[in-house]
């Protein structure tokens, strides 16, 4: 009688839960477009022909684990509220996504398993890596691109970037916004980000106050570049360096100030 008092309980609970969750029909077809992925992966690689020669035999190897995320891509919503975020990223025609959104108050929802590619970056490049839809995690925040960012929000963002950091390894410097990797096309995270608290915690790096001035040899291409800035367009990397390490104006120019920000921060992703 008493465990079936408390099986009863338990399953009202689960039925009061399946019931409150609008995006039940969506779920099924992530675990459907999930499974998809499974059956191949299972399978010992089949015998490849190139040229004239045919193994005689499958041979597969037995030192093996999954590929993992590298970096981090952070960006503003530019919508509304999380809710219509929310209804973005489950509906296919929009076919863009993230694995985290975190909304005003903190909540953060986890969209997508860590190992697999959603689809945020868009045509981007950070250094020589050219599919960062693949190497990265992507993290939204719900802002929409002209307010201050929420102390919950940002607590919370903390929390997850340390967890994420410490799963997958991810190098300091690996910790950027969507505006780095697509400085022509994109504006986010906005000049409101607040950059130097994440890197204070070792997310992403930040000058020294007594960044020095830069002396003769100073080449502010070279420098962006060996950031990891596509400088194929220099106004657009100046922009942006400047929309992530500057903030205060991002005005396509590098001041004598800039020039030593840039400086200090290049050495950083040289040394790293
Ligand atoms: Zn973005």
């Amino acid at each position: 009688m008493k465990s079936y008092v408390k099986g009863s309980f338990i399953l009202t609970l689960f039925l009061a839960a399946c019931a409150g969750n609008p995006y039940k029909a969506t779920n099924k077809i992530y675990r459907k477009q999930a499974e998809r992925f499974i059956k191949p992966l299972t399978k010992v690689p089949e015998k490849a022909r190139y040229g004239d020669m045919q193994p005689a035999f499958e041979v597969g190897t037995v030192n093996f684990n999954l590929r993992k995320p590298n970096c981090v891509i952070i960006h503003h919503t530019a919508q509304n509220s999380d809710k219509q975020t929310l209804k973005t990223f489950t509906v296919s025609r929009s076919q863009v996504s993230a694995h985290y959104l975190i909304a005003k108050n903190g909540t953060v929802y986890h969209l997508l398993n860590d190992y697999l590619r959603a689809w945020h970056a868009g045509v981007a490049r950070w250094g020589n890596d050219f599919d960062i839809n693949s190497s990265s995690l992507g993290i939204e925040l719900d802002n929409n691109g002209t307010e201050p960012f929420s102390e919950a929000q940002i607590k919370s963002l903390l929390m997850l970037l340390a967890d994420l950091k410490k799963k997958y390894n991810i190098p300091t410097g690996n910790f950027i916004g969507h505006s780095d990797i697509a400085p022509k096309r994109k504006v986010d995270p906005s000049n409101l980000f607040p950059w130097k608290r994440l890197a204070d915690k070792g997310f992403g790096y930040w000058f020294d106050p007594y960044a020095q001035a830069v002396t003769g040899g100073f080449s502010a291409a070279t420098a962006l570049r060996a950031i990891g800035y596509d400088t194929r367009d220099s106004v657009a990397a100046i922009r942006a360096f400047k929309l992530h390490f500057v903030q205060s104006n991002t005005d396509p120019y590098l001041t004598e100030t800039d020039k030593s920000i840039l400086d200090n921060i290049a050495k950083k992703y040289i040394n790293q």
